[in-house]
């Protein structure tokens, strides 16, 4: 299934349902699939063909749904790419990419200007109007680009008639370059297949339906969101609460004023939704579901927040090569904190040891998963493509258990563990004791070198007020924890550095360790 049709259906048999509101502007099924329609009539009239790239630099937004769903439906491969990315990481990637158009906001003109130089394969800059007043009078100052752009409405006013391309499933809809938090990103290529049959099972294991309201404040150009809360949403004519960012008092005030009935975000969201002091528990009543992914949401956290609001919170597991849902809790079995939950329709996830073998219950090995989510490769790299993907079965880079009843547990990345003394330790593990100590807000653990052991653990924590000192976070670690696992040292930190999708980065932590030293 081509992913555009999508849209196209559901505006067929749920034209007046409302597609989204946004900053007070609400648009149902029918407008969104006409603006789409016309975008794509105007990416074809400004010369964009079958195949090309088309980079996303936009926030959450309209412009975003549209320009996504416009470039699916002329057959586009589209790129989307954090905007608050540094000019280098955008530039890589749209070099890499062989991007041949990018729609950005116009407040990024200026930094568009300088990148131009390097970035000769880009003949198209669709600019969509921000209104806000930096960008006043930008125009002087992109002489270069000033000849290849054109303005957002300017496409989507056109009256050129849309050609239906031919789209096959198996063509490239969209390359994410995956979140990067160690080396180079790798673009994962997604198929028209890949992406429809991950919303929609997504869909379906979470019985999103159009009765639903979804608050879609996690970043659009990342995966989760893509997928989860915008995608499904689309396939199954439920509205979207569109949030330009994410703070705690604007998600509590769209749940409230549009009665939303799920909320997906990743842990540190929750952390901030929890600490919020004038949060009120009454504020998430329409709330059927919480969802949480993209990292491990520490059970402490889970446990406080489903007391705090009343709801439940259904952890699940993804990663962009797999578009990316893999494991979900159930809505039809107990949810176990903690724990990913099993396999979605149509997907199978194992876990096997280093000769690929399939692990009896309980014992840690790395995840692996097949199904038609998973992606056709990376682009332009074949040997990484061949050592993720072996046999059909995408390797992870996670290690994991399964339980007697097919629930799985991320127990931590395969780079991240810690070898004190021979002795394995899961910065999770460390992690998840850290979280439930009352003064503690935030935590990270990370292998530090250590003359007698080889690898010890660091502790780096955010603690609440000025009271709690190292010596007493190792002594409560020591009550909870086996003695190599407990951390050797502690840092204190105002805050832990995160991208956007809430990954603590660890190598920016132990870049810090280095300079220290
Ligand atoms: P990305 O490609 O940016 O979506 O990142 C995927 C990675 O996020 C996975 O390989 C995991 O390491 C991590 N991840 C996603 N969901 C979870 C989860 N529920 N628990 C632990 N790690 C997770």
């Amino acid at each position: 299934m081509n992913a555009a049709k999508a849209l196209e259906q559901t505006a067929a048999t749920k034209a007046d349902k409302m597609a989204y509101t946004f900053l007070g502007q609400s648009v149902t099924y029918r407008e969104l699939n006409e603006s789409v329609d016309r975008f794509a009539a105007g990416l074809q009239m400004a010369g964009m063909k079958k195949g090309d790239h088309i980079a996303l630099l936009l926030g959450n937004s309209p412009h975003f749904i549209v320009s996504l769903y416009g470039a699916l439906r002329a057959g586009l491969t589209v790129i989307p790419v954090n905007p608050i990315y540094t000019p280098d990481e955008i530039s890589y990637i749209l070099r890499n990419g062989d991007v041949k158009a990018v729609v950005l906001l116009d407040i990024l003109l200026p930094a568009a200007e300088k990148l131009h130089a390097h970035l000769p394969s880009i003949e198209q800059y669709i600019v969509c109007e921000s209104g806000d007043e930096r960008a006043a009078g930008v125009e002087q100052s992109i002489s270069s680009i000033y000849p290849k752009m054109k303005t957002f409405s300017y496409l989507l006013q056109n009256k050129s008639i849309f050609v239906e391309p031919e789209i096959e499933e198996d063509d490239t809809a969209v390359i994410l370059y995956t979140s990067g938090t160690t080396g180079k990103p790798k673009g994962a290529m997604l198929t028209h297949k890949n992406i429809y049959s991950n919303a929609r099972d997504i869909a379906d294991y979470l019985d999103i339906s159009e009765k639903d309201t979804v608050v879609t404040v996690l970043p659009m150009f990342h995966v989760f969101c893509l997928t989860v809360v915008l995608n499904a949403p689309i396939v199954k004519g439920a509205t979207m609460v569109i949030l330009p960012k994410f703070s705690p008092k604007e998600v509590f005030d769209a749940v409230k004023e549009h009665k939303a009935t799920i909320f997906a975000g990743v842990p540190t969201m929750y952390n901030f939704l929890y600490q919020f002091e004038s949060g009120d528990p009454t504020e998430f009543s329409s709330i059927r579901l919480c969802v949480s992914g993209g990292a491990s949401m520490p059970v402490s956290l889970l446990e406080n927040f489903e007391k705090k609001f009343n709801v439940q919170i259904s952890e699940g597991y993804g990663l962009s090569e797999a578009s990316p849902v893999t494991c979900f809790n159930p809505l039809d079995r107990p949810r176990k904190a903690g724990s990913i939950g099993c396999s979605i329709s149509n997907v199978q996830n194992k876990v096997v040891n280093e000769l690929g073998e399939e692990m009896g219950p309980g014992l840690v090995g790395e995840l692996i998963v097949k199904g038609p989510n998973v992606m056709k490769g990376y682009y332009k790299m074949p040997e990484e493509t061949a050592a993720a993907i072996r046999n059909g079965w995408l390797y992870t880079g996670d290690l994991a258990r399964q339980d007697e009843e097919g629930y799985f547990y991320i127990v931590d990345r395969k780079k991240d563990l810690v070898i004190v003394g021979g002795y394995n330790v899961y910065p999770r593990e460390v992690e998840e004791v850290l979280y439930a100590h009352p003064d503690i807000i935030e935590a990270a653990a990370v292998g530090v070198p250590d003359q007698d052991y080889g690898e010890a653990v660091l502790a780096f924590v955010v603690k609440k007020g000025e009271g709690l000192t190292e010596e007493e976070i190792i002594h409560y670690c020591k009550a909870h924890l086996a003695a190599y696992k407990v951390p050797k040292s502690v840092e204190f930190l105002d805050e832990l550095p995160k991208n956007t999708t809430g990954k603590v980065l660890r190598r920016s932590l132990k870049d810090q360790i280095v300079k220290e030293s």
